[in-house]
């Protein structure tokens, strides 16, 4: 999904690009010199960068806005941060505050906060637990970090 986003934004941005080029070659056919008297291809490429600005910042705040929607976050709120304040400095802050990804219950899939060791919707375990002492095992573990119990593979 985010992917296709992307893909017709870049559309959209190459049929502005096309339909600024064709202005750019119908002005330069019949003559029309730019009003601030420089090259029109400089001018064209101005555009087209000023255009890619715009653009790039939209598929920014379009991902901020979905990841922070998946983070349990304000969307609207860290969006026009990241996009309206200068130097991506609201976008450097949103990636360093932002809550780590929910985990995914296996059972019944809801979204339940990265520590969780059961599923806040249907009770299910979302960790492994050591058999010896119950403590919570990180995903990977070889041996129980609290009581170097041997783990048995899953
Ligand atoms: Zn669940
Ligand atoms: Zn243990």
């Amino acid at each position: 999904m985010e992917n296709r986003f992307l893909k017709r934004l870049g559309v959209y941005y190459v049929g502005v690009l096309a339909v600024l080029l064709c202005l750019a070659v119908y002005g330069f056919v019949s003559g029309v010199k730019s009003p601030a008297g420089g090259e029109l291809v400089l001018i064209y490429v101005a555009i087209a960068l000023a255009l890619f600005m715009v653009f790039a910042l939209i598929a920014l705040g379009h991902y901020v806005y979905h990841d922070a929607e998946r983070r349990g976050m304000s969307p609207v709120l860290w969006t026009l941060i990241s996009v309206f304040a200068p130097y991506f400095i609201g976008l450097i802050v949103y990636l360093v505050v932002r809550t780590p990804l929910p985990t995914r219950c296996p059972s019944c899939g809801c979204a339940a906060p990265k520590d969780s060791v059961f599923c806040p919707k249907c009770g299910k375990p979302l960790r492994q637990k050591c058999s010896a002492c119950q403590a919570v095992l990180q995903e990977g573990d070889q041996f129980c970090a609290s009581c170097g119990a041997a783990i048995e593979a899953r």
